[in-house]
C-alpha cells in the first residue's frame, strides 16, 4: 500500500468569481487511485460563503482526478460541493446541472497577468513601462523579464503531468502578461482541466511571491489591453455537417441570446469589450471571418471551400469567466438552432 496525498480542490461561494480551494488528506491505495476509489469529504462551509442556515458542514465529491507533479505520490482531485446529505448539489455548484455533449470540443485560451507588488510584473514602480507593442510573443529580458517565462515552462510541466490538454503558451500584448490554452471534449471535461490548470498556476507561483491577476482590465481605461478567455467550440454536427444555412441559423441564434452569454461570460466584461483592443462592442453582436474585431470569428479553416465546418472562436468570454457555464451556456444556444435532415442527406 502506498500513502497518497489528495488535495480536493473545489470553487467556493463568492460571487460574481469563486475562488478556487484545496486541503490535503492523506489515504492508502494499492495503486493511484481511480474516481470511484475516492470518498466523499467534506468541509467547513462557513468559512467560504457556503454555509446554509445553521449547518455549516459542505460535502466534497470527487468528479475528477489528476496526477500531482509538485508532490510525491500526489493527487489532485476537482470536485463539486454537495449539501450534507452528499447528493444535492450546493447553491455555488454549477457544474452539476451544466449541458454536457461528448462531442463538443472546447480549447480555451487563458490570458492572465503576472502580479507582484500590486502592478504588473515588469511595470516600473511609478508610471508605466514601454507601450504594447514589442511584448506579444516576445523574447527577451527588456521584453519579458528573467522569472515569467520560467513560471510558465514550470506551469506546462505541471499540466503535461496531470494529463492536462494544455495546448500551447504565448506571452500576451501587454507587459506581465501571459497566456496558456486548455482543450478538452465535453463541458465538464474541459472546464474540470480548465480549473484545475488555473490551480496549478496560482500555487506554483506561491513561491515566486507573484500572484495572477485574472481580472478581466486590470489597467482600466487605458491603452493597456485586458484578458480574455477566447472559446474555441465545436460540435460533432459542425465539424462533419455544418454548411453555411446552418452556420447562419446558429450566428441568429446567438445574437438573440447575446445577453444570456454576456451574463456568465464573466464580470466586467463591458470594461473589456469596449470595441478597441481586438474587441467586440459587449452589447452588439458581430461575426465575420478572420475578424479578430468580432464577437465571433469565424477562422479560415472553417469557410474553406464553401463548407463552413468545423470550429468558432467565441472571443467574448473573459479571464475571470467561468468554464463550466460558458461551456454550457454556447451548447444551450446551438441546441436552439434545428438541424436541417437535407443538408445532412
Ligand atoms: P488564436 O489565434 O485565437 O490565438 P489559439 O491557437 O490560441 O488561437 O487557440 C485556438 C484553440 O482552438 C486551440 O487551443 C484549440 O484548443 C482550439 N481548437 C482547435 N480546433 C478545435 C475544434 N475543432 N474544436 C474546438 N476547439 C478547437
Ligand atoms: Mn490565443
Ligand atoms: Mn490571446
Ligand atoms: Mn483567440
Amino acid at each position: 500500500m502506498t500513502k497518497y496525498k489528495l488535495e480536493y480542490i473545489w470553487l467556493d461561494g463568492y460571487t460574481p468569481v469563486p475562488n478556487l480551494r484545496g486541503k490535503t488528506q492523506i489515504k492508502e491505495f494499492s495503486s493511484f487511485p481511480t474516481l470511484a476509489e475516492l470518498p466523499l469529504w467534506g468541509f467547513d462551509g462557513s468559512s467560504t460563503m457556503q454555509a446554509e442556515g445553521h449547518s455549516s458542514d459542505c460535502v466534497l465529491k470527487p468528479v475528477a482526478v489528476f496526477p500531482d507533479g509538485a508532490r510525491k505520490n500526489g493527487v489532485l482531485v476537482m470536485c463539486e460541493v454537495m449539501m450534507p446529505d452528499g447528493v444535492t448539489p450546493h447553491v455555488s455548484n454549477k457544474r452539476a446541472t451544466i449541458l454536457d455533449d461528448p462531442g463538443a470540443w472546447f480549447g480555451f485560451e487563458q490570458e492572465y497577468f503576472f502580479y507582484k507588488d500590486g502592478r504588473p510584473l515588469g511595470f516600473p514602480e511609478h508610471g508605466y513601462p514601454a507601450p504594447q507593442g514589442p511584448y506579444y510573443t516576445g523574447v527577451g529580458y527588456s521584453n519579458v523579464g528573467s522569472v515569467a517565462r520560467k513560471i510558465v515552462e514550470e506551469h506546462l510541466e505541471l499540466c503535461l503531468e496531470a494529463g492536462i490538454n494544455h495546448e500551447g503558451i504565448n506571452a500576451e500584448v501587454a507587459k506581465g502578461q501571459w497566456e496558456f490554452q486548455i482543450f478538452g471534449k465535453g463541458s465538464k471535461t474541459a472546464a474540470d482541466q480548465m480549473w484545475v490548470a488555473r490551480y496549478l498556476m496560482m500555487r506554483l507561483c506561491e513561491s515566486y511571491g507573484i500572484d495572477i491577476e485574472w481580472h478581466c482590465k486590470p489597467l482600466g481605461d487605458t491603452d493597456w489591453n485586458g484578458s480574455g478567455m477566447h472559446a474555441n467550440f465545436s460540435t460533432e454536427y459542425m465539424r462533419t455537417v455544418g454548411g453555411k444555412a446552418y452556420f447562419e441559423a446558429m450566428m441568429k441564434a446567438f445574437e438573440k441570446n447575446w445577453k444570456e452569454h454576456i451574463d456568465v461570460y464573466g464580470p466586467d466584461n463591458d470594461k473589456r469589450l469596449t470595441g478597441k483592443h481586438e474587441t467586440a462592442p459587449w452589447n452588439k453582436f458581430s461575426y465575420g471571418v478572420a475578424d479578430r474585431g468580432a464577437s465571433i470569428r469565424v477562422p479560415h479553416s472553417f469557410v474553406k471551400g464553401d463548407l463552413y465546418r468545423g470550429y468558432l472562436e467565441d472571443r467574448r468570454p473573459n479571464s475571470q469567466g467561468d468554464p463550466y457555464q460558458i461551456a454550457s451556456q454556447i451548447l444551450k444556444t446551438i441546441s436552439e438552432v434545428p438541424v436541417s435532415k437535407s443538408a445532412a442527406a
